[in-house]
């Protein structure tokens, strides 16, 4: 998902889920630059163009031993589209060519510090903090290539589409016989006549064929070995000196495989990640920001999905989606708290919890640690049941806090969305 994770049509595969659909969010996913990403392609022997970085200081050090006929200078930012997005300083474009060296510097200087807004920013933007500048190549064709975990494949799966470049959702959209799904059987692979099939799909012709068959069986490799979830190339190009090019790269990883991949996660870019999920990532918490007003702390996936249906049935609308999981500690709860409190959209909390494998207790005990220095600047409302519920209800009372305990559900959830008015 360059257009990967950032797409409006969800329907479509997981692929082209958008990045801030809390569905397919419900944890943050290791995200790398597209010039980590790139160097991740040149050690599987993937053709790549070759590249420097140039970052705030604005130092062409880098440049000094690089030459090329043309330059592309790319911002470097964890959403796709940069190529039509334009900056908040009015400068247009995230991509831009040029064959002369000394401009370089004053496409760097447009974008570095400012903000770059595409179709799949926020809407304020994403701030630029890095350049890549590559060596252009000149583009035939423009094609898309990408390999996803796919559910309804019950495993792996290429998605090709002879029509790539920047707006692979439209081609989904109008265009669906231009594009192409095939499952991999993962202990096979992408066999020579997969591979084929594939390149011939892409409109890849003669010699090129061959060597666009090539690069499939590197990136499938790729994929397999850095324990990647998702993978897209768009575009993977033709150049006009016959070479099959990935020109964008972006990849996602799965979480679970983090202790063999430490190297990879170790490149993870958090600067532009909400500062609040970060605390909460940090925590082993589950957290995604959303819109509205009610800040709600809750056990299970499941749960917190209801919760928040049950808010919006009552008319109310919920500033984030938390949850605690069933392994979380009085510092978790205490920690999840305090988030909320950060948050100036929250109105009210309203926490509900059914625990399980947790105890009661200790979420009382975090929401006593979080609030007993200084009292909610909101209403919260608690509905608590499970384990060893009514010695935490019994110390929710002792606390004296403002707290309002209903056992209800229904009522709990309408009171917290009375009082966030
Ligand atoms: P995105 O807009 O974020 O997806 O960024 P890309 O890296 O995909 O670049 C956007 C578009 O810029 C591509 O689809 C190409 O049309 C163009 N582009 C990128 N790199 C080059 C290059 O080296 N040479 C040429 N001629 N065009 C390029
Ligand atoms: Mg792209």
């Amino acid at each position: 998902m360059a257009a990967l994770k950032r797409t409006k049509n969800i329907k479509l595969l997981p692929v082209l889920a958008p990045r801030y659909c809390p569905q397919y969010a419900t944890r943050r996913h290791l995200n790398l630059q597209e010039f980590h990403s790139k160097d991740l392609l040149k050690k599987y022997q993937v053709t790549v163009q070759d590249f420097r970085i140039l970052d705030s200081k604005l130092d062409t050090k880098p440049l000094a031993d690089f030459k090329a006929d043309e330059y592309v200078v790319k911002a470097q930012i964890l959403a796709g589209g940069r190529g039509k997005g334009h900056f908040d300083n009015g400068f247009k474009g995230g991509v831009h060519l040029t064959k002369n060296k000394d401009e370089i510097l004053n496409l760097a200087k447009n974008m570095i510090g400012n903000k770059l807004i595409t179709k799949q920013t926020p809407k304020e933007g994403i701030t630029v903090n890095k350049v890549m500048v590559a060596e252009s190549v000149n583009i035939v064709r423009e094609t898309y290539f990408s390999i996803v975990m796919e559910r309804s494949c019950n495993g792996a799966a290429i998605v090709a589409s002879p029509a790539g470049g920047m707006d692979i959702e439209a081609v989904a959209e109008k265009t669906p016989h231009l594009l192409k799904t095939v499952p991999i059987d993962i202990y096979e692979g992408v066999t020579d006549k997969t591979a084929n099939e594939i390149a011939e799909f892409l409109e890849f012709k003669g010699p090129l064929k061959q060597k666009c068959a090539e690069e499939i069986k590197k990136l499938w490799n790729l994929f397999l070995k850095v324990d990647a979830t998702q993978l897209e190339i768009n575009p993977l190009v033709e150049t006009d000196d016959g070479r099959v090019v990935s020109v964008d790269a972006k990849i996602n990883f799965d979480d679970g495989a983090k202790f063999r991949q430490e190297e990879i996660f170790a490149l993870d870019d958090v600067s532009e990640t909400d500062p609040r999920e970060r605390e909460a990532a940090a925590q082993n918490l589950v957290y995604i920001d959303l819109d509205g007003s009610i800040g709600c702390m809750v056990n299970g996936a499941g749960l917190a999905m209801a919760t928040l249906d049950i808010i919006n049935l009552n008319g109310g609308k919920p500033a984030n989606f938390l949850d605690l999981g069933g392994g979380v500690g009085q510092k978790g709860v205490s920690a999840a708290m305090k988030i909320l409190e950060s948050d100036p959209k929250v109105k009210a909390v309203f926490v509900n919890v059914f625990a399980g494998i947790i105890n009661c207790v200790t979420i009382a005990n975090g929401i006593i640690e979080a609030l007993k220095k200084s009292p909610p600047r909101f209403p919260v409302v608690i509905r608590l049941e499970g384990t060893n519920s009514e010695a935490a209800l019994k110390l929710l009372k002792e606390s004296k806090l403002p707290l309002q305990i209903i056992n209800d559900i229904d009522r709990a959830a309408k009171t917290a969305v009375e009082l966030a008015k």
